[in-house]
């Protein structure tokens, strides 16, 4: 498993990134819950009629001509990148849309760099047919060295988008922003789900999930009466800004007063999960992560806190404290305090700073450990008043004095003593 790296953008968003190269979830294209089809029956042709419906997932497994040109398409898809071919691989891509080729380019040119890397073979598995020709296949990868899928064994699956070519080639796809339909917004009560008609079939998943996560944070934190989240499903990197970058999970916008990003369950950019494993669990950490955000946000203005705070708080409601980050850090004896943690998740994605993926999630996994030893130590009113003070007066170590009762210095040396005792022993 890759460390899971995070990001986070100062002044544009707060975004998690909960996942290298490959991200998370994504899949399991017939989980959804459309009352319509019976499960068993698949056509043999995954073209929609015009103003077919969406809201259940359309099975065309069926269509053996699709799947075997999905086939095709992911072993020239391989072949290139084990063989560094870029033209190879760029001609494997629906490359209309502009982001897409960019998030696509980018994978390649970051493969190049790492030359060990093993390529993993796909193989199609289900099909859905979406609208506008457009096929959603879950697909399987075998382990590395293996050329079977088999649960539990270092086989993933992940849910990847297609579309045929005038040649009659099938090409790794994200529609058009055009191509996704109108937004909507669907009232769940505790939440509004905001969304595109491509995105129909997976409302009722994405639900489960927010009322989970939203119950998660509320066993923490006390929930606004007045800010209600709007979670703002995106099934392409070029649906939302918040959402371009390549391992950006989800992102709270500060000031929007409840709007939470986040990618859509089976698009490529929801990643990749290992097979028995559910997707829609792994949306889990990063919605509980930035729902914090949106209530921190409520409480006390979020860009007026110190980043190991908010993001600390975050992690640490979520539950994802990155304890294995932490441990390393404390065996290897590089550990760092919180300001320098605020630091590296405040410039970490900027490249004159040098920090690496795993340096920021190293950053997270301090701050979530800071908060975590401040809320065990002090209570979590102790936070509030301690974020209240600072965005007041702007006065960091009187703050903390202030709210605490301990120095900054003290409290520095504390957190350290107990990172030690949690974590030096092997
Ligand atoms: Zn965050």
């Amino acid at each position: 498993m890759e460390p899971m790296a995070g990001m986070h953008t100062g002044r544009g968003g707060r975004r998690s990134a909960l996942a290298g190269g490959i991200a998370l979830a994504g899949t399991a294209a017939f989980r959804a819950t459309g009352p319509a089809r019976a499960q068993g029956t698949s056509r043999a042709t995954c073209t929609l009629a015009d103003g077919e419906d969406t809201a259940a997932p359309v099975d065309c497994s069926g269509d053996d001509a699709a799947r075997a040109g999905i086939a095709a398409s992911l072993v020239a898809r391989a072949d290139a990148l084990a063989q560094g071919d870029r033209d190879a691989f760029l001609a494997t891509l629906d490359l209309r849309n502009p982001t897409w080729r960019r998030i696509q380019t980018d994978y390649f040119a970051a493969r190049g760099a790492s030359v060990r890397r093993v390529t993993l073979r796909g193989t199609p598995r289900a099909l859905q047919a979406k609208p506008r020709g457009y096929v959603r296949a879950t697909i399987e990868f075998a382990p590395p060295g293996a050329s079977a899928t088999e649960p539990g064994a270092g086989s993933s699956r992940a849910s990847w988008v297609f579309s045929r070519g005038d040649d009659g080639t099938w090409r790794h796809a994200e529609p058009l922003n055009e191509e996704l339909g109108p937004r909507r917004t669907d009232d769940r009560g505790l939440f509004v789900l905001s969304y595109y008609d491509w995105d129909a079939d997976v409302l009722d998943r994405v639900a489960a999930v927010a009322r989970t996560a939203w119950a998660k944070v509320g066993q923490s934190l006390p929930l606004p009466v007045d800010v209600r989240p709007t979670i703002s499903l995106n099934p392409t990197y070029a649906s939302h800004s918040g959402l371009r970058g390549s391992t950006t999970w989800a992102a709270y916008l500060p000031g929007s007063r409840g709007t939470v990003l986040l990618r859509s369950p089976d698009s490529y950019g929801a990643g990749t999960v290992p097979i028995g494993e559910s997707p829609d669990d792994q949306l889990l950490v990063p919605l509980a992560h930035e729902m914090t955000h949106l209530v921190n946000d409520a409480i006390i203005s979020i860009v007026r806190i110190p980043q190991w705070m908010s993001e600390g708080l975050a992690e640490h409601v979520a539950e994802h404290l990155r304890a294995g980050d932490m441990a390393g850090a404390v065996r290897s004896g590089r550990t760092w305090t919180l300001d320098k943690a605020s630091d590296v998740i405040e410039w970490g994605a900027d490249p004159a700073r040098d920090y690496t993926p795993s340096d920021v999630s190293l950053a997270y996994a301090h701050a979530a450990h800071g908060v975590h030893y401040f809320v065990e130590r002090f209570g979590m009113a102790s936070f509030w008043d301690l974020a209240r003070e600072f965005a007041t007066s702007r006065s960091w170590d009187r703050s903390f004095v202030s709210a605490t009762g301990t120095s900054w210095e003290a409290f520095g040396a504390d957190w350290g003593a107990w990172l030690a005792d949690r974590y030096g022993r092997s």
